[in-house]
């Protein structure tokens, strides 16, 4: 393992976040993850500290390290505070979302899951143009929304997926698009990764393209014959909930969104404002971002023990989640994946 320290930006964020990133803390300090953590804040936390969801000092701090570790971040309704994800993804250009979905509990409605989303980050209908129409007193008698996919949007998100299906031996990948509607918007998705996958990727993996709404159906259906689904916005944004919904909920989600400019790793759930400071949360869907996060820094050894570990502590140990059915706190979940970590 190498000794050089990689500096990285840690966001424990609102609600149930603190509580999570603790937990991954610990294992990754059990694993000798060399991250220097630089420590920042960001969503409600920022609003309470700094007057702004996305303080400069957090900006600053990812600007300089490229790399972050975030738990939830609450968006306050009213102020008019854009979304602090939205805002990090722009800032950022974290053009590629990545969120795989991998049984790791036996046994459940849908068995042996293991499929990734990748879903364009930054455009489509996710660019917030939009605007009401005042009609006859009615300020919101009209609603409109724009969206907007570019060819060279589309190229480089196609490029990240179909660069990723090969490198993690995917043999179909599957673009979702609604082009049979919106013939221009998800259409030149469609064309351009037709001709991508003609052009650099033929032989390497299978392309097969499917309508969103048979995609969902299918997905429910029988989800094993879908290996890596890749898709717009919108799209991906529904698909990637639905498909962590095949592998036990929000609890055992990770995402990672992939920039030119930085990679920022996160749970696909919310701050769980619910639960949040019970001690009751399940702290796996991050865990399993670290994971990514090792990857990503090319320390995959340290991924994939975590993951063994992860895996040992709830299908061994037995030792889970209220959300999966168990009795653990987040602490003793905690406790018993440190010691698997250790090799306990
Ligand atoms: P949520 O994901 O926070 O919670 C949905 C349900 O799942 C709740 O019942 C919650 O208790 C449960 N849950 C979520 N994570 C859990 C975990 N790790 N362990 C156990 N149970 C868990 O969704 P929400 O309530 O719609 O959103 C709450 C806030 O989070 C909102 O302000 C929203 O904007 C924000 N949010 C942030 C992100 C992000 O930062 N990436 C993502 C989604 C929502």
């Amino acid at each position: 393992m190498t000794s050089t320290r990689i500096p990285a930006t840690l966001i424990p964020g609102d609600g149930i976040g603190p509580e999570i990133v603790d937990a991954t803390l610990a294992a990754l300090d059990a694993l000798n993850a060399p991250f220097e953590w630089d420590r920042q804040i960001a969503g409600l936390g920022g609003v309470v500290a700094a007057g702004d969801p996305l303080p400069l000092a957090t900006l600053d701090s990812i600007r300089r390290t490229r790399l972050a570790l975030k738990g939830p971040l609450e968006t306050p309704s009213g102020g008019g505070y854009r979304s602090s994800n939205v805002r990090l993804r722009e800032e950022f250009q974290l053009y590629a979302n990545l969120r795989p979905a991998l049984t790791i509990i036996p046994g459940g409605r849908f068995d042996k899951i293991d499929l990734v989303v990748v879903r364009e980050n930054l455009e489509g209908l996710y660019i917030g143009h939009e605007h009401y129409v005042p009609i006859d007193g009615d300020p919101h008698a009209v609603a409109m929304a724009t969206g907007i996919n570019t060819r060279q949007g589309s190229r480089r998100l196609l490029e990240y997926a179909f660069d990723t299906a090969v490198a993690t031996g995917r043999k179909k990948v599957t673009l979702v698009h609604k082009a049979n509607i919106m013939k221009a918007l998800t259409g030149i998705f469609l064309e351009t990764g037709l001709d991508l996958y003609e052009k650099k990727y033929k032989g390497k993996f299978e392309l097969d393209t499917v309508i969103i709404d048979a995609c969902a159906m299918k997905l429910v259906l029988n989800p094993w014959q879908f290996d890596m689904l890749v898709t717009t916005n919108l799209f991906g944004d529904i698909l990637s909930d639905l498909v962590a919904g095949l592998v036990g909920g929000l609890g055992m989600a990770p995402g990672a969104n992939i920039g030119t400019d930085a990679a920022i790793f996160e749970a696909v759930h919310g701050s769980a404002p619910d639960i949040a400071g019970k001690g009751i949360a399940n702290p796996t869907a991050l865990l399993l971002a670290a994971a990514l996060m090792l990857d990503h820094v090319k320390l995959p050894e340290l991924g994939t023990r975590l993951r063994k570990a992860i895996d040992e502590t709830l299908n061994i140990d037995k030792v889970r989640t209220g959300d999966l059915g168990g009795t653990a706190g987040t602490a003793a979940f905690t406790k018993a994946l440190v010691s698997r970590i250790h090799g306990g």
